[in-house]
């Protein structure tokens, strides 16, 4: 019985978990208001980041290109950043916000985008928008490194030391989610307003749901303002969600203003909600509410009906990002399953040193492995080749091909998830969450179970 945590042993990817670095970036940017990246590289890297961003809300966002050509590519392309923020600036007026992002193309010809934005802030915005708030940052993704992940991780530090100042404290608390869905911030939300706990929610992206109105088609774009990014820096606290998403923006903010962070756990399944609303009770010394109590009593209420008759001993494989793929390898030991395969999907050194992935391995009692700069082969290699028996799938709509293809339960989570309808509302994080995860999970093992005559009668009798 071991846990054990791995690389892969090939070079080279099949069927990719993640994308690359500016993904991550792009997805922090379309969180801002009033905000509208420039992705310096070629029209590619906006335009399927766009499509998968599209796919996961059936929503439209803005995001530009600085489109690179061959000769950009020989010669340089900063000129093409001179006149994308330009055009944009005019085209877009109520702009103010253009994170200039670097791709691995304009990384690699080394295209100096900090210093082309010093230009620009010295002619361009000087000369013909003298009286234009614009902020020009320059954000870092060379996608040869980190993933879609660190990408996020980056753009949202690069994010808050632009805008972070110190000034008169606001008696709020920064909450910093991490790569979520709209139905996790209303969840997060909703928790804070029942212990009245004020906050800076980075990112505001409810609205990344957005109502088709009688005017026309809707553009979706976040709600954080500049003021709520310069506001992080007077916060009582900041806590973190998501070690690999937001771990390095919560340490910044302490380190330069003083400001405690806590990072993780990320609050999926009940343990992990006790601690977050520990604690926010902590940082605010507000008492977490009887309605909570009784919130978390409806969930383990709902668990407790799947859970020995439905859920135990079931074996899962989880994808995806890691705070999420971690989070419900907790959850779903919780409920008594066996999470025996675990793929994250870059090359990050420090899962090792990652306290949720060393209690897992001192506890687990059966043998489960944990795959780093994994792809979707080393799932489906296993279940074809090495004789991997599962019982469900738990990753985003990339790996549905194997769910199909084997014939294994698949439950959809994470990012993206196109093939099921409106996944994106509904939280898995909170009490709530805790609740629709595991009846959606087992909905799907239910749905399997019909479909393949399989001890279908015990749901007569349950
Ligand atoms: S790998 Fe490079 S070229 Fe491809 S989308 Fe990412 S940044 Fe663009």
């Amino acid at each position: 019985m071991s846990c054990e945590l791995k690389g892969k042993e090939r070079i080279g990817n099949i069927n990719p978990l993640f994308t690359c670095q500016p993904c991550g970036a792009q997805y922090a940017s379309i969180g801002i208001k009033d905000c509208i990246g420039i992705v310096h590289g070629g029209q590619g890297c906006v335009m399927f980041v766009r499509l998968l961003f599209s796919q996961h809300f059936k929503e439209s966002f803005e995001i530009a290109s600085s489109s690179v050509h061959e000769d950009g590519a020989v010669f340089g392309a900063l000129n093409r950043v001179e006149a994308a923020v330009d055009v944009l600036l005019m085209r877009y007026p109520n702009v103010k916000v253009v994170p200039i992002i670097s791709t691995c193309s304009t990384e690699v010809i080394g295209d100096d985008i900090d210093g082309v934005v010093k230009k620009l802030n010295e002619g361009l915005l000087r000369e013909k928008y003298p009286n234009r708030e614009v902020h020009l940052i320059p954000i870092h993704t060379p996608s040869f490194k980190g993933s879609m992940i660190s990408g996020y991780d980056v753009a949202v530090q690069d994010f808050i030391s632009h805008f972070a100042k110190k000034s008169e404290p606001n008696g709020k608390i920064n909450l910093l989610t991490g790569w979520v869905n709209p139905g996790d911030v209303t969840s997060l939300k909703h928790l804070l307003a029942e212990m009245e706990v004020e906050a800076t929610v980075l990112f505001e992206i409810e609205s990344f749901d957005s109502p088709l109105m009688p005017e026309g088609n809707h553009v979706s774009y976040g709600n954080t303002t500049m003021k709520d990014l310069e506001s992080t820096a007077n916060a009582i606290g900041t806590l973190a969600l998501n070690r690999y998403e937001v771990g390095k923006a919560a340490k910044y903010i302490e380190d330069e203003f003083d400001v405690p962070a806590i990072i993780g756990p990320t609050p999926i399944g009940i343990r992990n909600t006790d601690t977050f609303l520990k604690n926010v009770s902590k940082m605010t010394g507000k008492p977490i509410p009887t309605s909570l109590v009784r919130e978390r009593g409806l969930a383990l209420d709902a668990l407790t009906d799947l859970t020995h008759m439905f859920f135990a001993d079931k074996r899962v494989a989880i994808y995806g990002n890691p705070d999420l793929v971690i989070g419900l390898a907790e959850f779903c030991l919780d409920l008594e399953m066996k999470p025996v395969l675990l793929l994250l999907g870059d090359d990050t050194t420090t899962y090792n040193k990652d306290p949720r992935i060393i209690e897992l391995q001192e506890k687990v009692n059966f043998d489960m492995e944990i795959i780093v700069n994994a792809d979707l082969w080393e799932l489906e290699n296993r279940i074809k080749n090495e004789g991997l028996e599962l019982d469900l799938i738990l990753g985003h709509s990339k790996g549905r091909f194997i769910s199909i293809d084997y014939d294994i339960p698949m439950f959809r989570v994470g990012f993206p998830v196109y093939d099921r309808a409106g996944m994106h509302r509904h939280p898995i994080v909170g009490y709530s969450g805790a609740t629709w995860l595991a009846e959606q999970m087992a909905n799907t093992i239910f749905t399997d179970m019909e479909h393949k005559k399989n001890k279908e009668w015990v749901l007569n009798v349950w």
